[in-house]
């Protein structure tokens, strides 16, 4: 199979990496990449030619059986896909109606990368997971800077500097990352979340898990968080009150599947926060669990509080990133190819397949039917 790989047009990611590009050889397809799709990533031409590629002009890597791409395709970008290529992208389905249209009315078949079902065996085919661990290392990257102070404790001949106080919100793959992150530097790390069965996990980390005095029910029956309410609700808001004012950084990481992200902060609380604290709030995308919160800036509010709403963490890693991002699409690809024959197939009896599969056949294939719980 010819395996196409174009440059990006807005992020510094690229879908393939000279170490994919050997691993795609392996599996007998042909990689055609354009030439400095790679540059921003850290990735040279010719480290590309020394993994097997062809480096040819962008429009080549468009014209082969399957596209691997980062970003959705711009309008322009779609006009370069013939009829019946295939196209793995992230495309963001539940927010894109009017590509999957496209994208079916163009006859070409489709598959989200961003919308792999979140079930153990599709783990190694996970971007948003690969992501999401980044994301949360680098917000404490980002928030160490902002800080302007040391994150570790130290005992010096001029005296006691105590370690930064860490607050982690949402103890998922993001959070968890921010937790051993911000542990290796050395700040005194505390995190809540909504799923009690991550204590464990927080404490075997060494930070301290952060819990309510009452039941935190979750209204979904497929073991991700659902929405606090009622007497949960008030008794998480104490808490959230308590342990912001606390903190110097506090990390915002939750996420409900399929829903706008909770607001967990409220503007009062920021405002009880010390000036020079500061905010990483990873849900900006989805509207922020944090009051003041703007996707993409930095805000500081009157009293001084730093809030970070930079929606491109992953994006400021490009190297891993692209790396990481890689290794799921090969993962893909194994999956795809059965045969080894080089065919690609997708089967639709397989919820895995089924689940990204958003255009085929000339009809929008999203989304797929629920996954039966057994
Ligand atoms: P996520 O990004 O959807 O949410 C982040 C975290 O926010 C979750 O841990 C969630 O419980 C928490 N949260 C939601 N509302 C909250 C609130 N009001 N207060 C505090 N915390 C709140 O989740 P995620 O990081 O993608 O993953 C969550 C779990 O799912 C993890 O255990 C992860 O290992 C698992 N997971 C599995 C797969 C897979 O099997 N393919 C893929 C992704 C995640």
């Amino acid at each position: 199979m010819l395996i196409g790989v174009p440059a990006e047009s807005r992020t510094p990611l690229v879908a393939a990496t000279p170490a994919s590009v050997t691993a795609l050889r392996r599996l007998g397809h042909d990689v055609l990449i354009a030439a400095g799709a790679g540059e921003r990533a850290g990735f040279t031409d010719a480290d590309y030619a020394e993994a097997g590629a062809r480096v040819v002009d962008d429009g080549g890597a468009w014209r082969t059986d399957l596209v691997l791409k980062v970003d959705p395709p711009n309008a322009a970008e779609l006009g370069r896909l013939a009829p019946g290529t295939r196209l793995a992208a992230q495309l963001a389905p539940g927010r894109s109606p009017a590509l999957l249209e496209e994208l079916a009315a163009r006859d070409l078949t489709a598959l989200a990368l961003d919308a792999v079902p979140r079930i153990s065996r599709a783990q190694s085919l996970d971007v948003l997971s690969s992501m999401a661990n980044l994301a949360g290392y680098r917000a404490v990257v980002e928030a160490a800077s902002a800080y302007g102070g040391m994150l570790g404790g130290q005992v010096t001949a001029a005296g006691k500097v105590p370690p930064a106080r860490v607050f982690v919100v949402g103890a998922g793959v993001a959070g968890l990352a921010a937790i051993g992150t911000a542990q290796s530097l050395g700040a005194q790390v505390r995190a809540f979340d909504v799923r009690p069965e991550v204590a464990e996990q927080v404490a075997s980390m060494g930070a301290t898990n952060v819990s309510l005095d009452i039941a935190t029910g979750s209204d979904r029956s497929d073991g991700y968080a659902g929405e606090l309410t009622g007497a949960a609700e008030a008794a998480a808001a104490e808490m959230y009150a308590r342990e912001a004012a606390a903190a110097d950084i506090v990390i915002t990481t939750a996420l409900i599947p399929g829903r706008p992200a909770p607001r967990l902060i409220d503007a009062e609380t920021v405002a009880r926060m010390r000036p020079g604290s500061v905010v990483v709030d990873l849900a900006a995308a989805n509207g922020g669990n944090v009051a003041g919160t703007v996707a993409g800036e930095q805000v500081i509010t009157d009293n001084g509080v730093t809030i970070l709403g930079w929606t491109d963490l992953p994006a400021r890693l490009p190297r891993q990133a692209s790396t990481l991002y890689a290794t799921n699409l090969v993962n893909l690809i194994k999956l795809l190819t059965p045969d080894r024959d080089g065919r690609l197939v997708v089967d639709e009896t397989d919820d895995v397949q089924r689940g990204m599969l958003v255009a085929d056949k000339g009809a929008v294939t999203w989304p797929p039917p629920p996954i039966a719980v057994s």
